[in-house]
């Protein structure tokens, strides 16, 4: 069967693929997996596409790149030498989209988790961030009917 994907457009593809499905995030999937948490991924239906969504605790996820939403003093956060304002106006941009969106979802009674992806190197790290997910109290679905 001839292969109708360019190799322009398969590559950006891959590269959509890639930007979706980050380590960190697939990280924190298996570790809720694993968990037994039922979860969905980037719904569309809530501001700022959640990376996680779980219904059931009225909880989202979202898993944060620390170059791309400009993580405070972390080592993983250096400005390219070249064009850094523009790189400094676009993670201003992306911080203040991060904000909008986190008071969007507060204001829909979302409890909004924001992951560093530094934070979540190794397996204690997934633990100590997500710890809390456990204390959290399942929503009564029934009681929004
Ligand atoms: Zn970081």
């Amino acid at each position: 069967m001839a292969d109708v994907h360019s190799k322009k457009v398969r590559s950006y593809n891959m590269s959509r693929i890639r930007s979706k499905d980050t380590k960190p995030e697939m990280l924190v999937r298996s570790w809720l997996h694993r968990q037994g948490y039922r979860f969905r991924l980037h719904d569309k239906k809530l501001p700022g596409k959640p990376d996680i969504v779980l219904p059931k605790y009225k909880t989202v996820i979202f898993v944060h790149g620390c170059f791309w939403h400009g993580h405070k003093r972390c080592r993983y956060f250096v400005l390219p030498k070249t064009r850094t304002k523009w790189w400094i106006n676009k993670i201003n941009g992306n911080i203040e989209r991060d904000k909008k969106v986190k008071r969007e979802l507060k204001k829909l009674g979302w409890n909004v988790i924001n992951i560093w992806a530094c934070k979540i190197k190794n397996i204690q790290g997934i633990n100590h961030e997500l710890f809390n997910i456990h204390y959290s109290t399942p929503v009564n679905m029934s009681r929004n009917r």
